[in-house]
């Protein structure tokens, strides 16, 4: 339950807190780890979903995943990073929404995670909710 004006004024605009799937940098299943770091690089995110090729969200990779991945016991080991794959090093655990409503849940899973991914009820990804819009929010509150 819904137990203030802020949770009231954030529950109202939640479905356009979203950014949706096609503005989400990802990388796919597959894809191996000279490509996931170069997509890393150039979107400058630190973490980003991955995808299969029908949209179903199978993890979250970073550039630090990828790092620790190729650390040799002397040296960094960049010939594995064509031969590893995102699936490989990914992170599987993470919160996931299949319902972007509820916004005290939305803002509990953001204290301690950047970003949250939303799927479908078959696990399509739709987007993702990240601490900066909510927080954005919280400040027009206050300003308000
Ligand atoms: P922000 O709150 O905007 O700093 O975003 C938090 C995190 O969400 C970023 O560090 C990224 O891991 C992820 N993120 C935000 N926007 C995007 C995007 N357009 N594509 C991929 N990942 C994103």
């Amino acid at each position: 339950m819904i137990s203030s004006k802020l949770g009231n004024f954030l529950s109202d605009k939640l479905d356009s807190y979203m950014i949706s799937a096609e503005k989400v940098a990802h990388v796919q299943m597959g894809n191996n780890l000279e490509h996931a770091l170069l997509v890393l690089t150039k979107c400058g995110y630190s973490v980003i979903p991955v995808l299969d090729f029908e949209f179903k969200l199978h993890g979250l990779i970073s550039s630090a995943m990828i790092t620790d991945a190729i650390l040799g016991l002397e040296r960094i080991e960049y010939e594995r990073l064509d031969q590893l794959k995102v699936e490989d090093v990914m992170q599987t655990k993470m919160p996931v929404l299949t319902n972007a409503t509820d916004v005290e849940k939305i803002v509990k899973l953001l204290v301690d995670n950047p970003f949250i991914c939303v799927v479908d009820e078959a696990g399509i990804f739709e987007g993702i909710i990240t601490r900066h819009v909510i927080l954005k929010q919280v400040q027009r509150y206050i300003h308000e």
